[in-house]
């Protein structure tokens, strides 16, 4: 293996940024810094910690494909093991040494052929090579709800969830209908005294099994033949695209397969007719992100649950006053109200060659070439950017794509090939074009809900053809989209 000289900064710690660093150092970079705003690694597996959270990716698909784990207790994922998963990869990996924790990055600055960085508290550093792993669903977004501060109980947002209050002989609200506020009334009904749903837009439940692997079975995952026939990789794959032209292509076969399932779950596993219709979303499954749930339904005709569709008209000093003047009174409210899932890098100044601004280059709303790169900005590489494939299914997967195209753009700098490499502005202006018009044909835009996919002009910020072309765009850039920039003799060219 090569050693690298040239020195790489990693900005994010969680699953995208331990992904970096494993495959730098394979790569024989050995001057690499992950920096971390929080004190530990595990980005959105850090941040949340609420009772039920689980991932909705099957569990052995939910790993890195070089490092398998054949120890899930479930068929999805709990979110402990999930956090404990990336701790053992990193320790593993030997990643402890390249970690800065409580390292916020305010700036960065590409500046005489390198990049400059700040960080909160004044340190400083510089590196030959950037990469945003920064994650897209960690801001939390709190609701404008009137009288929010004036509520005498305990009161916090999903991913800030209190663990000192206890929940038991509790009477909690729970705000928001996304698969957070479904997975925490999962959980909680039946162990809470009350728990009430307050969902303003019902949303299509997706039926799926979470049994639990036997020891015999986790055993027998320990034999890697064993586990990779258990996975049906083929079967998975398969299943992805289908869902991914689910959502390009609301006609097709699995669009109209999925329907189909979401509306049987509903209609037979919700005996109360009132309450099957004020469950009933009016949009297309899979306009919003689609909600697996083993137990939703179960969960919420359970005695001690009690769904509101009522509007909130505000917070009050001792609960929730709905819309129809009726003031429920509870202990606990919990704020499961979704994330600011456009900020990526920021809140921070970032400036490339030139005094290339990211603000100006975001001033529509964020966009990049393919989810990685910018123009302007030279050796500058994101993991999961604007406009990438989020779904359901293993975003890390699709770092793991992403990262064989960044390797690529990377060995043309390490190779001394180029000393600057990022895309012309036209080729982001051509795809954002095209990117924008095919996600104008999605359910997300034709399916008649407004979800946290849509960008202020309301147009869906994500990735809108099939699982199949992204695999095969990641394979190799189109290097004809990238202006490779060789300093000493000045010249400039396509590579
Ligand atoms: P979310 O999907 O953005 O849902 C936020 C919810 O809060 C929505 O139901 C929204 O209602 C509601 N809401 C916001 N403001 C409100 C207000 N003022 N009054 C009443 N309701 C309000 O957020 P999330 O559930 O935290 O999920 C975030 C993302 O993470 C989603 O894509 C989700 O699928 C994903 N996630 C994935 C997993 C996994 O298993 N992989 C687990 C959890 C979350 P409206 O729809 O009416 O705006």
């Amino acid at each position: 293996m090569m050693q690298q000289k040239k020195r790489v900064v990693v900005i994010g710690a969680g699953m995208a940024g331990i992904l970096a660093g494993i495959k730098l150092q394979e790569a024989g970079f050995s001057d690499i810094a992950i920096y971390e705003k929080a004190d530990r690694i595990g980005g959105t597996w850090r941040e949340n910690t609420y009772p039920g959270l689980t991932c909705d990716v099957p569990s052995h698909h939910y790993t890195y494909t070089f490092e398998r784990n054949p120890d899930w207790s479930r068929h999805l994922p709990p979110g402990a093991e999930v956090q404990a998963y990336f701790e053992r990869t990193v320790t593993k990996y030997g990643l402890e040494k390249l970690l800065h924790f409580n390292k916020q990055a305010t700036r960065a600055e590409f500046l005489e052929g390198r990049w400059h960085l700040e960080f909160e508290g004044g340190q400083t550093d510089a590196a030959d090579i950037l990469i945003a792993a920064t994650g897209v669903l960690h801001k939390p977004k709190y609701p404008t709800l009137k009288g929010l501060d004036s509520f005498q109980g305990d009161c916090f947002h999903s991913a800030r969830w209190d663990h000192s209050v206890t929940l038991e002989n509790k009477r909690i609200g729970v705000i928001g209908n996304g698969s957070t506020g479904v997975q925490i009334v999962s959980a909680l009904a039946g162990k809470a005294a009350i728990v009430e749903h307050y969902v303003r837009t019902p949303q299509w439940i997706m039926p799926v099994e979470n049994g639990h692997f036997s020891v015999e079975e986790r055993a027998a995952f320990r034999d890697p033949e064993v586990l990779r026939a258990a996975m049906k990789i083929e079967e998975y794959n398969t299943a992805v695209e289908r869902y991914t032209m689910a959502i390009v292509d609301m006609k097709s076969e699995g669009a109209r397969e999925m329907a189909a399932y979401c509306l049987a779950n509903l209609e037979q596993n919700v005996k109360d007719p009132v309450l099957r219709e004020r469950l009933r979303p009016d949009h297309t499954p899979l306009c919003y992100r689609l909600i697996f749930s083993p137990d939703y339904y179960d969960a919420i005709q359970h005695p001690n649950a009690a769904l509101i569709t009522e509007d909130i008209d505000c917070i009050e000093h001792d609960g929730i006053r709905t819309r129809d003047g009726e003031l429920h009174e509870l202990d606990i409210i919990v704020l499961a109200t979704g994330f600011h899932a456009d900020t990526f890098m920021r809140p921070m100044v970032f400036r490339g060659r030139n005094d290339a601004n990211l603000d100006s280059l975001w001033s529509d709303g964020p966009k990049s070439y393919l989810a990685i790169t910018l123009p302007g900005f030279p050796n500058f590489f994101m993991l999961n950017g604007p406009n990438g494939p989020v779904g359901n299914f293993s975003l890390i997967d699709i770092a793991e794509h992403q990262w064989d195209y960044i390797a690529q753009l990377i060995d043309k700098l390490a190779d001394d090939e180029c000393d600057e490499i990022s895309p012309y502005l036209d080729s982001l202006l051509q795809f954002e074009t095209e990117r924008a018009a095919a996600a104008k044909e999605t359910v997300w835009y034709k399916g008649g809900c407004t979800s946290w996919y849509l960008d202020k002009n309301g147009v869906p910020a994500s990735w809108p053809w099939n699982y199949s072309r992204f695999v095969k765009e990641m394979a190799e850039p189109d290097w004809s989209a990238f202006e490779c920039v060789k300093r000493q003799g000045n010249t400039s060219s396509n590579t």
